[in-house]
């Protein structure tokens, strides 16, 4: 199933599935060893855990407000092989195309992109190439959403333009700078309100600039985690990315978000979880634990 909504008071959201990715099982979970991370994904030949690539799309009085934009299509072959890509749309669009359509929407009707941050990952949907073009169609990369102002962290943006090499393989510039180019960036100076009832909180840890989305409407809350929680099983304290550049704030920043999240009753939306899309945190004993469980994914 491509895609799948719920409310957050009165704030309708779809769960739009933009595809899957496989990655090293060992990367995913950090410190954690592999005979306990393989009981939450069973890993293939070549180590990689299957991940889903989820966007969320809320209808708002504003207009449509899309979160992270998964893969897109400008990657070749060799890339699409190395990261297990499952994301080919019909007919050259992307999954998220197809999962956008089958919410009832097309590309234009979006009018706010929000990122995350800007891995492939979840910008990569930002901007796209015309599939008739072959050998110059990197030369004709445009923003995807021809009516959305797109947002993000400024200083996530400086971040993905000064790489080294530790981040450079995440940040492609093809993904954000034909958005600057087209001068459709609207860029964030730290946490705050974007729209009525959608907040950006800043979630340092993956990086440095990394940023969580609140939902708010009708006494609920839902978050949109990003990189910061990207599964179920990282809502364990300890079980942290090894790609994450600050492991320790991560940390510190899970540890807040679960106390707050479990004391309000609120949603998360999970990005990569392969099984569960959305779940309401609770506490049970010692543990933060889901209710309410939203399902995802090919056969659910
Ligand atoms: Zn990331």
């Amino acid at each position: 199933m491509l895609h799948r909504a719920f409310d957050v008071g009165a704030l309708r959201c779809h769960l739009l599935e933009g595809g899957r990715q496989r990655l090293d099982g060992g990367a995913m979970f950090g410190v954690v060893p592999k005979p306990l991370w393989s009981r939450f994904a069973a890993p293939d030949e070549r180590n990689r855990i299957p991940l889903a690539m989820r966007c969320l799309l809320v209808e708002h009085p504003d207009g449509l407000v899309l979160i992270d934009t998964a893969l897109g299509n400008k990657e070749d072959a060799k890339f699409l092989d190395i990261y297990g890509v499952e994301n080919s749309g019909l007919e050259g669009a992307t999954q998220l195309d197809d999962a956008l359509g089958a919410a009832g929407f097309l590309p234009r009707d979006v009018r706010w992109v929000i990122n995350t941050h800007l891995h492939f990952d979840h910008a990569g949907g930002n901007t796209t190439m015309d599939p008739e073009l072959e050998a110059d169609a990197r030369r004709h990369v445009r923003p995807t959403f021809p009516n959305a102002t797109y947002v993000v962290q400024r200083a996530e943006l400086e971040f993905a333009r000064h790489t080294n090499e530790r981040t450079r393989a995440s940040y492609l510039p093809h993904n954000f700078e034909p958005i600057a180019g087209a001068e459709r960036w609207q860029l964030l100076e730290g946490p705050g309100r974007i729209l009525p009832g959608i907040e950006a909180r800043l979630t340092p840890g993956h990086v440095p600039f990394h940023q969580s989305i609140l939902l708010r409407s009708g006494g609920e809350t839902a978050v949109f985690l990003g990189d910061i929680i990207p599964t179920t099983a990282h809502m364990r304290l300890p079980w942290i990315m090894g790609y994450d550049l600050e492991p320790l704030r991560t940390l510190e920043t899970k540890r807040a978000l679960l106390a707050e999240a479990s004391a309000g009753g609120w949603w998360f939306v999970f990005e990569h979880d392969p099984a569960t899309a959305a779940g309401r945190v609770t506490r049970k004993g010692d543990e933060v634990v889901l209710t309410e469980v939203i399902g995802a994914g090919p056969g659910d």
